[in-house]
């Protein structure tokens, strides 16, 4: 039996929690919950964003699963995901998108994003100067570099994946990015004779238009932390909105999994979330239990269920709401576990 931490957070962070857990319940895998709350509702009970207790669950735990949460605006606010990612050194952010139906796809794409997180602007030392001006430090370390790169070559080699690109700003920063371009390529040559991985590398700007213009062109993504996170976004709006994109944050005892959106408090309690993002997030999951067999099995029915227009979720036109994805969902796995 595997221990899981469930912070359902706020928005809509409950609903597609709710979502997600009612897939996994159905499928009969081994999982015990322990549900806990960070951020504001941890503020308004314990006068801290994250317990002593809560961040022990979470350490304790073999995987945490965690829905959304809003930021309030607080200056002395440090947000309990990075409190979690740099406690429990959540180094690798990995953000797969791809599309399930060209329909409400812009374009065809199916990458993997994989995102340095525990350094760079997140966390950065922002000081205040004379003449208005503030000065922001980022740290970029030749060891975070390499793990990530590391990271990244192994998961493609793991995935069949053909190709790994690194994405960075070289030209502009020409000591911290252009070290992290060359570590890159001083991996990628062991890469390119033993596994046959093809490797390249892009600015983060022109990569930016090529995920529009070319999306062909990439694979698996390694990239730093802002420009990970900016890009994961984009890439979300190419293939039908943040909705059906998930993420794994890996480290080396403990990993979080959660939908890339935020707590969308413009659509929180409409039912109208679209739970893919969480639903795919708990695939992700799956796979880090080893239990490949079931994340196949929920990654095939979602793509089975938006090939049909009438399951379609309402961030996409569709008519469907939170719940009624779900069921529908549920429905479509059940009749492919009984065929295979
Ligand atoms: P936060 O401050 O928590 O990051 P936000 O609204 O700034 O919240 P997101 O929650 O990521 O940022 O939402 C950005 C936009 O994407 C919103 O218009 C939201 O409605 C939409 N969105 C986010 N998640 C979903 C989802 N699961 N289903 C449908 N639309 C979503």
């Amino acid at each position: 039996m595997h221990r899981i931490c469930v912070i359902p957070g706020d928005g809509v962070g409950p609903e597609v929690i709710a979502s997600a857990r009612a897939v996994l319940d159905n499928l009969d895998v081994p999982l015990r919950y322990e549900e806990t709350v960070v951020g504001t509702p941890s503020f308004e009970k314990y006068g801290v964003y994250i317990t002593k207790e809560t961040l022990s669950l979470a350490t304790e735990s073999d995987a945490i699963f965690f829905g959304a949460l809003t930021t309030p605006k607080r200056r002395d606010y440090v947000s309990p995901l990075l409190l979690l990612r740099w406690n429990l050194e959540l180094y690798a952010n990995v953000r797969p998108s791809f599309c399930l139906n060209p329909a409400f796809c812009l374009v065809p794409l199916d990458i993997v994003i994989v995102r340095e997180n525990t350094e760079g602007l997140y966390g950065a030392a922002e000081r205040e100067l004379e003449n208005n001006a503030v000065l922001t430090e980022r740290i970029v370390s030749e060891a975070a570099c390499q793990r990530i790169i590391d990271f990244a070559f192994d998961y493609a080699k793991k995935n069949n994946r053909g190709k790994v690109t690194c994405v960075h700003k070289a030209n502009v920063l020409r000591t911290s990015d252009e070290m992290f371009k060359k570590l890159f390529y001083g991996t990628a040559v062991n890469y390119a004779f033993y596994n046959k991985i093809r490797s390249d590398d892009v600015l983060v700007d022109a990569a930016a238009m090529y995920m529009c213009r070319e999306p062909g062109r990439f694979d698996v993504i390694v990239t730093l932390n802002l420009y990970g996170d900016i890009l994961s976004d984009e890439a979300g709006g190419l293939i039908g909105g943040l909705g059906f994109c998930p993420s794994a944050n890996i480290g080396k005892k403990n990993a979080l999994f959660e939908p890339v959106h935020g707590s969308a408090p413009d659509i929180a309690g409409k039912d109208a979330a679209n739970p893919t993002g969480m639903i795919l997030s708990a695939a992700m999951m799956l796979d880090y239990l080893g239990m490949p067999e079931k994340s196949s099995l929920i990654r095939e029915s979602v793509r089975k269920c938006f090939a049909n227009k009438n399951n379609w979720t309402k961030d996409v036109g569709g008519e469907c709401g939170t719940g009624e994805f779900t069921k529908r969902l549920i429905k479509i796995i059940d009749e492919k576990a009984a065929i295979s």
